[in-house]
């Protein structure tokens, strides 16, 4: 058989069962055709940017492309231990919180175990427990957030992960610390409850806790953080899990020997200790997020109370003033939102917080949108 027979035999090339099952995850777009000044606001990033010392020591490292990185991620794990107040020695880094999502399913779910998430939980978690070959399962929320008494109640025998993304993504909404305690006290031995604090450095409520102390305290509790968000650096892939050193030991077997790269170890770190540039970004983001929301249930599009870096708007499922006719007359304005059917929510958007001047350009066009078609 030819390269070229064999390249054309896929039926011999069949993935593990659940994979075909997947509906790849899509990014946010960044294009709007005919704009002439685009905002994207699909994919909460930071509109500020990362800090100066980050991208200062991003580019050392240009010379020095021949090396491989330190395997370790020793530098950052360190940063992020001084500015965290947590221990090195329990933090693993990954290409993004994504891998570590990934890498935790593949360690301990597969085929005949559940990976329990809210029912508008973020999205990788079911699609990392396909790939891995187990079964998402989702647990009702009240009121567009997590519940903890439908997650526990959702828990059986095959349960061995649950994810909670607090605040979570795309809703915005959030658990106090008491209600996320009841959860990890109240799960079976051998089921690992990982709080993704993806946004943690956005919320200000004063009974939030991102997790770090259940860490400490309980051997079945992981926290998942990201310098995607508050340290304006998605493009370099830098997540990191604090959790029990059992976890931390399981992940440094099952990971890539060098899967954090060293540009972005070296930024991640430069990030890591420059507290102000993300308490900067942290205000700023408040503040505009308020006042979006506001602005936005003025014109009749209603918000969740948001904790992240992001509003989830409620339009219509269907008509001329629905959520995809909002989503093409924003884009049409180079306003670019993120459709939310994905998440089985078609009558919302999900915007991110831009600069002031994206969200005053926000809040004109969704007016506009609504006069002319509620
Ligand atoms: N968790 C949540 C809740 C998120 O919203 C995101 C980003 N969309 C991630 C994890 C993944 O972030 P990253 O892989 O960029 O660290």
């Amino acid at each position: 058989m030819t390269a070229q027979d064999a390249a054309a035999a896929p039926a011999t090339l069949t993935p593990r069962p659940g994979v075909l099952d997947i509906a790849p995850y899509k990014g946010g777009e960044s294009k709007a055709e005919g704009a002439n000044r685009v905002f994207k606001l699909s994919a909460n990033e930071n509109p500020y940017g990362p800090s100066p010392r980050a991208v200062e020591a991003f580019r050392a490292c240009a010379d020095r492309l021949a090396d491989y990185p330190d395997g370790g991620a020793t530098a950052l794990r360190e940063a992020i231990a001084e500015a965290e107040g947590l221990e090195a020695d329990r933090i693993v880094c990954g290409a993004g919180s994504d891998e570590l999502i990934s890498l935790l399913c593949q360690a301990y779910a597969g085929p005949g175990d559940e990976v329990l998430h809210a029912r508008h939980g973020f999205l990788m978690y079911a699609i990392s427990a396909r790939a891995a070959g187990a079964t998402p399962v989702a647990a009702e929320e009240r009121d567009l957030t997590a519940d903890v008494d439908a997650l526990l109640a959702a828990c059986t025998e095959r349960t061995r992960l649950v994810f909670l993304a607090n605040p979570n993504n795309p809703t915005g909404t959030l658990l106090p610390a008491a209600e996320v305690e009841r959860l990890a006290d109240g799960l079976p031995p051998g089921v690992l409850l990982v709080l993704d604090a993806a946004y943690a450095e956005y919320v200000d409520a004063e009974d939030y806790d991102p997790g770090a102390g259940l860490v400490a305290s309980r051997g079945n509790v992981a926290m998942l953080r990201t310098f995607s968000k508050i340290h304006g650096l998605a493009a370099l892939r830098i997540g990191w899990l604090y959790g029990p050193e059992p976890v931390v030991d399981v992940l440094n077997r099952v990971r890539g020997p060098f899967n954090v790269n060293a540009p972005a170890i070296a930024a991640g770190a430069a990030a890591a200790a420059d507290r102000d540039w993300a308490a900067e970004s942290a205000a700023k983001n408040a503040r505009w997020r308020d006042w979006l929301a506001a602005r936005l249930a003025e014109a009749g599009a209603p918000c969740t109370r948001s904790h992240g870096n992001f509003v989830l708007a409620e339009f219509g499922a269907e008509g001329p003033a629905s959520a995809a006719e909002a989503d093409a007359f924003l884009k049409a304005r180079g306003l670019i939102a993120r459709r939310m059917e994905g998440y089985g929510l078609p009558a919302h958007l999900r915007i991110s917080v831009g600069t002031g001047e994206a969200c005053e350009a926000v809040a004109a066009a969704v007016a506009a949108f609504r006069r002319e078609r509620a």
